[in-house]
């Protein structure tokens, strides 16, 4: 069968439609990359955002207007939350696969042809989210998603992930470093270690203390491990970067200098609003600690979410200042509305439309100032790249990221090759973008 897959959302949704494409292509499918072409549509969809679930059911149902004979499935966060109900509503859907359940995808496929609507949506509670996680796939041919744990335990008051991801639950260290090792022997030179909270990797039953971290003794025994050259990971909670990560990521060059680390707010009382345990003040000693350790030589990206119920000027003005000290190079600027299910969709959504509209508009011309900033400080170094292939724009031209994620294009003058380490002179830079020509001695 000619199957798509259309995937909306974060990384890990990412990678499940990365895992959930190996296992059919193990199963003898073939994967197409238009609708018109296959057979089998799938959607990976994400429930975070209201307007992924909406774009994902408006695709559904104009995509059945147009295609007669092929099969429609849906799985991720949407179809954990809704799959039921989705199952009933929209009667040219096939099934609905649940989170943690995406294995069981080439047996439902293989009964699709007996007309029988499934939906499986139980969640696993093994350790080692079995077959989920085993299948390898290298992405660019270099690069590799490794989901290293499932769920949440935090219910941050305006998220839906614990609801629909499930609990916490951790690889083990040996699964997780034997998959990369296969991964590095298929060629993989850079690694992305995906959770919802990587920080809490294995603290399950641990007491908090500022010397322990499991995911700090994962990303140093992954550094060991021959031809990875980098090592990048998403997401960490703050309330779980403690004095040992800090300075394992310092300390372990592999480790990528870019870290994501998710503000959501400036303010305290709106912290606390959102059940984040931890302080503006908290956060910016993480923020400080590690400039500070790494000489300055790091970059940051984060989340935000303005417009959250009760949020005064006086707490998006702290917002906006953290956003100013830190100088992110990156942020997803969210304007706050309510998901069923979460504690906060019970709050009185209070600020404005227009008002969360004017504060997006501010934070992000802060965004692009930063940026930009931290671009232009680029300007005149050498950087190492490794390279992705040629720029979309412009084929002629070639691009790469740094170890911090700029994305740099440069001519490609020597016959550099995808996954090959790259010096790259910087010449100019816009806010996104970095210029640059290959240094050769
Ligand atoms: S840490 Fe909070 S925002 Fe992140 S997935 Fe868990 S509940 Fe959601």
């Amino acid at each position: 069968m000619k199957f798509y897959i259309k995937t909306y959302g974060c990384q890990m949704n990412e990678r499940d439609s990365e895992a959930a494409a190996a296992m059919l292509l193990d199963d003898g499918h073939l994967q197409v990359h238009s609708e018109e072409e296959a057979d089998l549509i799938l959607f990976n969809t994400c429930s975070v955002r209201e307007q992924a679930e909406l774009k994902a059911i408006g695709k559904l149902s104009i995509l059945k207007k147009q295609s007669s004979g092929k099969f429609f499935g849906i799985m991720g966060c949407m179809a954990q939350s809704r799959g039921e109900e989705l199952l009933k509503k929209i009667p040219h859907l096939n099934f609905a696969l649940g989170t943690d359940k995406i294995h069981e995808l080439p047996e439902i496929v293989r009964q699709l042809r007996k007309g029988s609507k499934t939906a499986d949506l139980e969640h696993d509670n093994i350790q080692d989210a079995a077959g989920l996680d085993s299948h390898l796939v290298p992405v660019n041919g270099f690069k590799a998603y490794v989901s290293i744990m499932r769920g949440c335990d935090r219910f941050c008051t305006y998220c839906i992930v614990p609801y629909v991801r499930g609990r916490e639950r951790s690889r083990s260290p040996e699964a997780v470093l034997e998959e990369i090792r296969a991964l590095a022997k298929a060629g993989v030179k850079e690694v992305m270690l995906l959770g919802q909270n990587v920080a809490a990797y294995g603290t399950k039953g641990l007491k908090m203390d500022p010397d322990v971290s499991p995911f700090a003794d994962l990303l140093e025994e992954t550094a060991k491990i021959e031809g990875i050259e980098r090592i990048r990971f998403t997401s960490p909670h703050p309330a779980f970067f403690n004095k040992r990560l800090i300075e394992c990521i310092a300390n372990t060059p592999k480790v990528c200098k870019y870290v994501h680390l998710p503000l959501q707010s400036g303010s305290d009382r709106i912290l606390k609003a959102m059940n984040r345990p931890y302080t503006a003040e908290e956060y910016m000693n993480i923020v400080r600690s590690l400039k500070e350790k790494c000489n300055g030589n790091i970059a940051f990206s984060t989340d935000i979410i303005v417009g959250f119920p009760g949020e005064t000027e006086e707490d998006f003005e702290m917002t906006r200042k953290i956003m100013e000290e830190v100088e992110y190079d990156l942020a997803y600027i969210f304007k706050y509305s309510p998901r069923k299910g979460t504690k906060a969709s019970q709050m009185e959504d209070d600020v404005p439309k227009e008002v969360k509209e004017e504060r997006n508009q501010i934070l992000l011309k802060e965004l692009e100032k930063s940026s930009q900033k931290e671009n232009l400080r680029a300007v005149g170094k050498t950087l190492e790249l490794l390279a992705e292939g040629p720029s979309r724009r412009n084929a002629a031209r070639w691009c790469g990221r740094t170890d911090q994620n700029k994305l740099a294009v440069f001519e490609n003058t020597t016959g550099v090759k995808v996954g090959d380490k790259v010096m790259v002179h910087i010449d100019r830079a816009t806010s996104m973008t970095l210029f640059g020509t290959i240094v050769t001695d």
